[in-house]
């Protein structure tokens, strides 16, 4: 029997969850200590049955998919697992003395490359490849195929880390709760749980080992505890913070406002046009943040013109005359696209994504612009608000805004990720109507640190000082110029920081619709001149971990059942 553990890690999305859990594993890799091939015939064998197990595990899992664009990218990639030109490739390397996972391994790599060369459509197949390298490879190490497993029943799942695509896919009726050993409190995986309203922790180093046999684990997505093989009392526990919280909680509705009335507009983040039905019944003021490059993800080729405006008319209709900020295309580093793909870049992140892959791919741009324009005039009620994403410039601000009001776009603005486009907003600003501060990247950009590196998590928190000045010199640029600033980032939903930012002269907050009530409750607690105070303090302090304590010390009690 497992014995009672608990595990400490970085809560990214609240909720409490308890269940069985289930592993995601990764690729494994060439055996090491395999021995060369000394009867080809019977290997080659041997991998005909492997891959055509991988092939069916795909289409039984095309059968499940939950999208049609899944299914055909599943089935497409079970075809090729028994491609004949594969197979043969397999057959050589073994004849040439390898082992069978060193065959597969240098077959795939030499077909990958003359797939490359074709370019296109082929050339995006790569990873599908690569995807049935990795399974081949499990089956014939008789280990477990990587990815998420197919969950048999309601689960917790546990990762060394999933990526963005992975999660997006997650069914949250199965999936309970998500813990990673690895991961970040900003990454994209810690995002997309929030928004599916799964309780999530990152960070909680130890949880693969501890969770070997298999047993239950109980998880608070909130202060990101684990307790792996819990007792009756720890669920009783659970059970109390869940009263205390929802205590807390109680009579939160309405328009966001401080105590003394300031009017802070709270949003949802979405990234697809269900996210946008679902977070329009919640009881919150539009959209702060549409990530609409979740509709470009995982595809051989980009949404036409038709299909654009059919989506982003569904986002508009689902709000009605709420408001609705997109975010034009933000692709690249950590959500690449096969079909937008620049090139090889030895820091993606620092290269050409965001507005910047934009520029190079004009015709990616003005498409979603037009479908934007379209859906706009299909629903004229709406309040439509278009922004671009990594601006550093005053001219790729001008740049962005002209091209958006030609389409007839009536609200045009940037958003604000990096050091240059935060200790310049006023500048910036004089070009277009409105910014959003990404905080996410923003705080990735200020402090140098990945924010796909979960070790680098506290450089990447929000209570830095450094990221909070440069949150304070956006707003000057705001007040200078008269036109509002946001907080799209995850440190909006955080209902502490919440206050930190409304002090700082934020005017809307952005963020997971299931966060919108906790923030809401915590402004209603705080009169605008303490949330000043608040701001004061924690820009002045001269550590991440002084500005949070300094901030906490003059909130209200109550608010700590909130975090
Ligand atoms: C951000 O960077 O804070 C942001 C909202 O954009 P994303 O997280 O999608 O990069
Ligand atoms: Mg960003």
């Amino acid at each position: 029997m497992t014995d009672r553990r608990v595990l400490h890690g970085i809560g990214v999305s609240a909720g409490t969850a308890s269940g069985p859990v289930a592993v995601v594993t990764q690729a494994v890799g060439i055996d090491e200590h395999e021995a060369a091939s000394v009867d080809p015939a019977a290997d080659g064998e041997r991998v005909r049955e492997v891959l055509e197990g991988v092939a069916a595990s795909l289409r039984e899992r095309a059968e499940r998919a939950n999208s049609e664009s899944s299914k055909a990218v599943l089935e497409a990639t079970a075809v090729l697992a028994t491609d004949k030109g594969l197979i043969r490739g397999i057959d050589k390397e073994l004849k040439k003395g390898a082992g069978v996972t060193k065959a597969i391994h240098d077959a795939v790599e030499v077909y990958a490359g003359k797939l490359r060369k074709l370019g296109g459509y082929m050339a995006e197949r790569v990873t599908d490849l690569y995807d049935i390298r990795d399974r081949a490879t499990a089956r014939v190490r008789g280990l477990p195929e990587p990815g998420v497993p197919a969950l048999s029943q309601p689960s917790i799942l546990v990762a060394e880390d999933l990526a963005p695509a992975e999660t997006a896919t997650l069914d949250p009726e199965q999936v309970l709760g998500i813990i990673t050993e690895a991961g970040g409190a900003t990454s994209h995986t810690a995002i997309l749980a929030a928004q599916l309203g799964i309780p999530a922790a990152v960070q909680v180093k130890g949880i693969a080992e501890a969770i070997i046999d298999g047993p239950v684990v109980a998880l608070d997505g909130g202060v990101g505890e684990v307790i792996v093989a819990p007792t009756d009392s720890d669920a009783t526990e659970l059970a109390e913070r869940s009263r205390r919280r929802a205590a807390a909680l109680a009579g939160s509705s309405g328009e966001g406002a401080t105590r003394d009335g300031s009017r802070v507009k709270l949003l949802a983040n979405i990234g697809t046009a269900e996210d946008a039905e679902k977070a329009a019944k919640y009881d919150l003021e539009g959209s702060g943040l549409f990530r609409s490059e979740f509709l470009f993800l995982d595809r051989d080729s980009a949404p036409s013109l038709e299909e654009q405006t059919e989506t982003y008319t569904a986002v508009l209709r689902a709000f009605g005359e709420r408001r609705v900020v997109v975010r034009t295309l933000d692709a690249g580093a950590d959500k690449p696209l096969s079909f937008a793909d620049l090139g090889e870049e030895e820091n993606p992140a620092l290269g050409r994504r965001g507005l910047r892959l934009s520029q190079a791919r004009e015709d990616l741009l003005d498409t979603q612009l037009e479908a934007l324009a379209q859906a706009h005039r299909a629903v004229p009620e709406s309040e439509l608000w278009v922004m671009a994403p990594m601006v550093a410039t005053v001219e790729e601000a001008r740049w962005f805004a002209a091209r958006a009001r030609a389409t007839g776009l009536p609200k045009v603005g940037v958003m604000v990720e990096t050091p240059a486009a935060a200790i310049r907003s006023a500048h910036v600003l004089e070009e277009v109507d409105f910014a959003s501060i990404g905080t996410n990247d923003l705080s990735q950009y200020t402090m140098a640190a990945d924010r796909m590196q979960g070790e680098l998590a506290e450089l990447l928190s929000p209570w830095q000082p450094a990221l909070l000045a440069m949150i304070r010199e956006t707003c000057r640029g705001g007040e200078a110029t008269g036109k509002p600033i946001g907080v799209c980032g995850e440190a909006g939903g955080d209902p502490l920081m919440a206050l930190v930012l409304v002090g700082l002269g934020v005017k809307s907050l952005s963020m997971a619709p299931g966060k919108v009530r906790a923030v809401r409750a915590a402004l209603r607690m705080h009169d605008f001149d303490t949330c000043r105070q608040m701001a004061n303090y924690a820009v002045d302090a001269r550590t991440a971990r002084d500005a949070r304590e300094a901030v906490l010390a003059i909130a209200d009690p109550v608010l700590r059942d909130l975090l």
